[in-house]
């Protein structure tokens, strides 16, 4: 299904939806909930085939027989009055989901506004970044003050991890966006260039950016914005954000600005965003800036 501005939709988004916000429903009925989908997009959209598959796969992932009714109210559960707000995007990467490529479910939790933990479910992501076609299905999570970890989908236990110690710009590496319209590739170029940075460049869709990073795979997730107008959205960094903090690393906007999750749905305040391992963070700040400066 096509949804505004032309962002792919599928049933998966909104049974993966479902599925996570029963469970916070229930344990936790007054929390807040930011999260990407509604279920009035999915009545218009979906049709009886649509709501055949949805019944069932939630039906299947849950263990419980389950009723339409039921999941579309899990889809639109809104929570109640609390200062702690869980932010979900469902399926984050869609794109890279269609394509059989990367994808995340990402569950973050903000409390007074800011990231506390977060959840990076990464079902395609390799276990082992030297064997990218070996075992693949990583879940990343962390909070902060207590450290960020990194476990087997296929069980396992819970490793620590922390973000890389490379602070040689000869040896940082460099994620971005898959999809050239989510950023502005020229720039990122120019800005790695400014920076003489020389680990390479890797695009991937999703929130697995931050897991990386929080892994130490990469040093550097940069995401200029598209066009001015453009805001983030929030189901789109909560989770990732707190992985990240929670591995030592640092994020921030375009302008070394803290992101700022107070505003409903949206970062309307911040400009883009980067997450690295805080030891090169200024350094992209900088040549960020001679990069925008030297494009006019
Ligand atoms: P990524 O996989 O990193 O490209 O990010 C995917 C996310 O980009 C989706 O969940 C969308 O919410 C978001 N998105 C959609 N349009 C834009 C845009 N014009 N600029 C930045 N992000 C966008
Ligand atoms: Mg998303």
């Amino acid at each position: 299904m096509a949804k505004l501005g032309k962002e792919p939709v599928t049933v998966a988004d909104y049974a993966s939806q479902a599925v996570v916000l029963r469970e916070v429903a229930a344990a936790y009925p007054d929390h807040r909930i930011v999260s990407e989908e509604g279920a009035a997009h999915f009545e218009d959209h979906a049709g009886a085939s649509g709501a055949e598959q949805i019944v069932r796969v939630v039906s299947s992932v849950t263990g419980a027989q389950v009723t339409l009714a039921e999941v579309l109210g899990w889809i639109d559960h809104a929570g109640g009055e609390s200062n702690v707000t869980w932010a979900i995007d469902p399926i984050d990467g869609t794109k890279g989901f269609l394509r059989r490529d990367q994808f995340a479910v990402a569950v973050g939790m903000l409390v007074d506004g800011a990231p506390v933990a977060g959840v990076l479910g990464c079902p395609h992501f390799p276990v082992d970044a030297s064997a990218p076609n070996a075992e693949r299905g990583v879940l990343y999570w962390g909070s902060i003050g207590e450290g960020a970890f990194v476990e087997t989908l296929s069980g396992g236990e819970p490793q620590p991890i922390t973000v890389s110690d490379v602070s040689d710009p000869a040896g940082v590496r460099v994620l971005g966006s898959v999809e050239s319209a989510h950023g502005d590739p020229a720039l990122v170029v120019a800005t790695i260039a400014e920076a003489g940075f020389g680990g390479g460049m890797v695009r991937i869709d999703s929130q697995v950016k931050y897991g990386a990073v929080a892994h130490g795979l990469a040093e550097v997730y940069i995401r200029p914005r598209n066009h001015p107008d453009y805001r983030e959205r929030v189901w789109d960094h909560a989770a990732g954000a707190a992985v990240v903090i929670a591995a030592g690393g640092r994020v921030t906007d375009l302008d070394g600005v803290d992101l700022d999750f107070t505003h409903g749905a949206r970062l309307e305040v911040n400009r883009g965003v980067l997450a690295t391992n805080g030891l090169v963070h200024d350094e992209v700040l900088a040549a960020l800036s001679a990069a925008e400066g030297s494009a006019g």
